[in-house]
């Protein structure tokens, strides 16, 4: 899967604004490391997010070990039912996350891919749901806890 140096283009969203709404059923791309969610990816040495091939869902042994190695959500993605109005992200009618995301990368110059990254959420995902392929493009690059790198 190829990638090429270029400004990080918004791509035309296959979904988007008609669909966009509290929509049931969706997944959080970003969730925490916690009872209930599933693994979706993992940060690899170039910085990106990884995406399994299937999400795995975790249990309390998967947690201990993976907080003893610090923040998991500092290497790792989990996915979980999106909670709408129970998550603080959530600004009335969709989530916030994705749309700060877009908007701060709409004049980076980063690698980007060709085509989508394959994942395993994609049917129910709340941020392609939003934002459609622009999201894709930008999900790798999102660490959930990104405060390792704030504090550098
Ligand atoms: S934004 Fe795209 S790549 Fe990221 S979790 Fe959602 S569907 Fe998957």
């Amino acid at each position: 899967m190829g990638q090429a140096d270029r400004r990080f283009l918004m791509a035309s969203p296959e979904k988007g604004a008609a669909e966009t709404g509290t929509g049931a059923n969706r997944t959080c791309p970003s969730a925490r490391c916690e009872p209930g969610a599933a693994l979706l990816g993992v940060k690899g040495s170039d910085g990106r997010i990884a995406n399994l091939r299937t999400a795995m869902p975790i249990d309390a042994a998967f947690i201990d070990a993976a907080r003893d190695a610090g923040p998991p959500e500092q290497r790792m993605r989990f996915a979980s039912p999106c909670a709408t109005t129970g998550c603080s992200q959530w600004t009335g009618e969709r989530c916030g996350v994705i749309d700060r995301v877009l908007d701060h990368l709409k004049d980076a110059t980063v690698a980007q891919r060709e085509t989508l990254p394959a994942c395993p959420i994609r049917g129910t995902c709340r941020w392609y749901d939003q934002s459609g392929a622009s999201a894709c493009y930008a999900c790798e690059l999102v660490v959930t806890d990104n405060s390792a790198m704030a504090a550098e």
